[in-house]
């Protein structure tokens, strides 16, 4: 059983790329499975095999225990971990060979609480790998590269998996856009002449450059499937190389 994470901050289009991606595989002829294990989902693009929301409702935890909806969300994606054991076992009955998780919207709830990283351990396998989905429209700007391949690291700190960076929404972008993100990754130094900052935190950005911090982005649209086969050929290349870092 391989896993694929698809994680990344509010609104960047996991949802829909993980709908995406799942279509196109499944036109192709592959077996694919799909996990949400976002409670808090209102609507999904895809009819997942799993649904936590069947167990774990963000709505009827604000209403059961009089929660606000920030503080509902993040009482429901904590207890997504008390089903983590019944996650996995339905994974097993379902038997697909690969299968798609998507997360929970807020990223921050996911990676950076307790119930994330432990989510990610348990649901793998032999093989998993993240996929970090950032906003192209984001990106797109010095800023927007700079803390996006940071939070990426931080995401890499937090699960400890091999990842790989998509850069979704890629049909907003324009070509120049996409050269320009794409030479940033390729070569730092040229965005680290036109990025704006104080001397200290432009030398930390330098040295985490310097030592392989920014990653190759892969350009998709989950709306008009553009990259796709990029993606699923990086997906693959994890499993087959035998990269998890398990
Ligand atoms: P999530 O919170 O990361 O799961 O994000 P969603 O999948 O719910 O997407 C957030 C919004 O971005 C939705 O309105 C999507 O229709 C839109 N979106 C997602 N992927 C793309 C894309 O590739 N291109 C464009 N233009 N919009 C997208
Ligand atoms: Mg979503």
């Amino acid at each position: 059983m391989y896993t694929v994470f698809f994680i990344g901050t509010a609104g960047s289009g996991k949802s829909t790329l993980v709908s995406a991606l799942y279509n196109w595989l499944d036109d192709q002829g592959y077996d694919v499975g799909v996990v949400n294990l976002d409670p808090a989902a209102e609507y999904l693009p895809y009819t997942p095999d799993i649904d936590i929301r069947d167990r774990i409702s963000a709505r009827k935890i604000m209403k059961q225990f009089k929660l606000g909806p920030n503080a509902s969300i993040i009482a429901a994606v904590d207890m997504v971990v008390t089903e983590a054991e019944r996650i996995k076992e339905e994974m097993e009955v379902v038997g697909a060979p690969i299968y798609l998780i998507d997360t929970p919207g807020q990223m921050e709830l996911f990676a950076f609480r307790q119930s994330g990283a432990y989510l990610v351990q348990k649901l793998s396998d032999v093989h998993s790998l993240v996929v970090y989905v950032a906003d192209a429209v984001y990106v797109q700007s010095v800023d927007g590269f700079a803390t996006t391949m940071l939070l990426a690291l931080s995401s890499r700190i937090r699960f400890k998996k091999p990842q790989v960076l998509v850069v979704n929404k890629a049909d907003l972008l324009s070509e120049e856009a996409v050269a320009n993100i794409a030479q940033w990754a390729e070569d730092p130094d040229i965005l680290l002449e036109s990025i704006e900052l104080p001397r200290y935190e432009k030398e930390i950005l330098r040295s985490v450059a310097n030592l392989g911090g920014f990653i190759e982005p892969i350009f998709v649209s989950a709306k008009t499937g553009e990259g796709l086969d990029k993606l699923y050929y990086q997906i693959q290349l994890h499993y087959t190389g035998g990269e998890d870092a398990q």
